[in-house]
């Protein structure tokens, strides 16, 4: 064995195929009984609708180099993300465009007069020098669209308020001031034609890479556990940076998800795959409706039947599965600390979304373990 890699996800199979394709024999491990990490997904059971198990999964890029490496294991549907949103019992359109402030509004406005608009609601707030997620979602879209589309579900997907969250958490969603209501702005979209799990399983399927699942790096019982293999071969490792220290420098806060599935007997329950909740009464941000992220398997679908999955999100305990890193101050001065650490720990790479404790989408993780690759594995 030339290589271990810890986790299976995006970034530890990229690594590992990296290796591979270049004659090195690489192991990965994963503690969980799959690959795929995050993105991983099933067919349900009774319908046969594939569903993200853990969390919704969109592929969108920029990146030329990503989305020519992504092709060479999957070709992509034409799938356009949309989402839309359920305030007060009425639907709008997200992100916030001229159709979602029109509707709000009941009002015809041009794009010029929906800007002056905002502009006079924005009042005191400017977005260029907004401290926190409120002052920056006034700025841009004026109080009553925050306090309508914004507040609330902030507040029930971070339980924090608002004042204390960083301004960036917000700058992901664009605000167009025209009728465009795609969710993402990259120039490339859409979801593996065959699922994701397809794709996972052609990345790791080569000569030169064994899997081994159910093993956990920490796991004394397992032998390549950490005190047998740390410093006697090179080690990629994906898992929590935290939790490879043993916590010294304190425990990272994440953000995990409670997933509530249900199969029902009609055809279609929301018309869309994504549908959120904007009110403090609803204690589920969003609902996904797995069937539409296919359209174009209608004819392997049931008609009568569909998946749904309600998404609530909490604080994650120590046993929780960590999704989004909350990032206070006290975790990026862990953050530091950690990566110190790292720095120390001979041929260990510390790399991913759980290594590196930041949120990154697919294409981001797979871009840096690229990058990784070449610039310090290869
Ligand atoms: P992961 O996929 O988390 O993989 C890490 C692996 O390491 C896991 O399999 C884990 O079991 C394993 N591991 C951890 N500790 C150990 C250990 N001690 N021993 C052995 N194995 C271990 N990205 C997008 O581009 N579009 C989206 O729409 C999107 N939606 C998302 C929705 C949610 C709810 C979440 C949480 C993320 C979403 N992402 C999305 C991000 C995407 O999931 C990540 O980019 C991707 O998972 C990163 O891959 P990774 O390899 O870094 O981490
Ligand atoms: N957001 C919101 N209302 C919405 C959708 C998003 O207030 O209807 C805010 C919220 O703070 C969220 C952030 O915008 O955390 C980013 O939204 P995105 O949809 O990108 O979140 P993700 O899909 O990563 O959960």
């Amino acid at each position: 064995m030339d290589l271990l890699v810890v986790g299976s996800g995006f970034f530890g199979l990229t690594i590992a195929e990296r290796a591979a394709a270049s004659g090195r024999k690489v192991t990965v491990i994963d503690r969980r009984p799959h690959i795929g990490g995050n993105a991983y997904s099933e067919d349900e059971a009774t319908t046969g609708i594939e569903v993200h198990r853990y969390g919704a999964h969109l592929f969108h890029t920029s990146n030329p180099g990503v989305w020519e490496y992504v092709n060479r294991f999957t070709t992509f549907t034409d799938y356009v993300h949309r989402v839309y949103t359920n305030h007060k019992g009425v639907v709008f359109p997200l992100p916030i465009n001229l159709g979602t402030i029109n509707q709000f509004f009941q009002a015809a406005y041009s794009p010029e007069e929906a800007k002056a608009l905002v502009h006079e609601l924005a009042g005191e707030f400017d977005a260029k020098d907004a401290a926190n997620l409120e002052e920056k979602g006034i700025a841009l879209i004026g109080r009553p669209l925050y306090e309508a589309f914004i507040r609330d579900y902030t507040a029930k997907q971070w339980q924090t308020d608002p004042k204390d969250l960083p301004a960036e958490v917000i700058s992901r969603l664009p605000v167009r001031y025209n009728y465009d209501n795609r969710y993402f702005n990259d120039t490339w979209e859409g979801l593996p034609t065959d699922g994701y799990t397809a794709w996972l399983e052609r990345m790791a399927d080569h000569a030169n890479i064994e899997v081994k699942l159910d093993t956990d790096f920490f796991d004394e019982s397992q032998p390549l556990h950490r005190t047998a293999t740390v410093g006697q071969l090179p080690i990629v490792y994906t898992g929590p940076v935290d939790r490879y220290f043993e916590y010294t420098e304190g425990a990272l806060s994440w953000r995990t998800l409670d997933f509530e599935q249900e199969v029902l007997d009609v055809g279609d329950f929301q018309g869309t795959s994504v549908m959120n909740y904007a009110d403090a009464d609803v204690p589920f941000t969003r609902i996904h409706e797995f069937k539409h992220f296919h359209p174009e398997r209608a004819d392997r679908y049931p008609a009568d039947k569909t998946v749904i999955m309600r998404e609530f999100s909490r604080f994650a305990a120590r046993e929780d599965e960590p999704y989004y890193p909350v990032n206070t101050p006290e975790d990026r001065a862990g953050l530091v600390a950690y990566r110190d650490l790292a720095k120390g720990e001979k041929d260990v790479f510390f790399g991913g979304r759980l290594g590196t404790y930041q949120y990154l989408d697919m294409h981001m993780a797979i871009g840096s373990a690229l990058s990784m690759w070449n610039n310090q594995l290869a």
